[in-house]
């Protein structure tokens, strides 16, 4: 039986997912990110090569779809 916090983690992985194929969500200045998720706007700063996100589940888990999506799409689209 899988963990409640697993499938949350799946959930996530399957928005992060979304997110980075849709590119329009993300705008970048240097280190810092903005990303329009479907609850709002989330904005990620990176730390010594790490993205820290501004959401709660973020703030939880050290992890959450915003920072996932981030990572895809920067090695998708950008050259930083
Ligand atoms: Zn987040």
């Amino acid at each position: 039986m899988k963990s409640l916090l697993s499938n949350q983690l799946k959930r996530k992985r399957e928005k992060a997912k979304k997110y980075s194929s849709e590119p329009e969500r993300f705008s970048i200045k240097e280190n810092l990110v903005t990303v329009v998720s479907d609850h709002g706007i989330r904005t990620l700063q990176k730390i010594d090569e790490a993205w820290i996100c501004d959401c709660d589940f973020f703030s939880k888990y050290a992890t959450c779809s915003h920072v996932i999506a981030t990572v895809e799409h920067i090695s998708k689209h950008a050259q930083l």
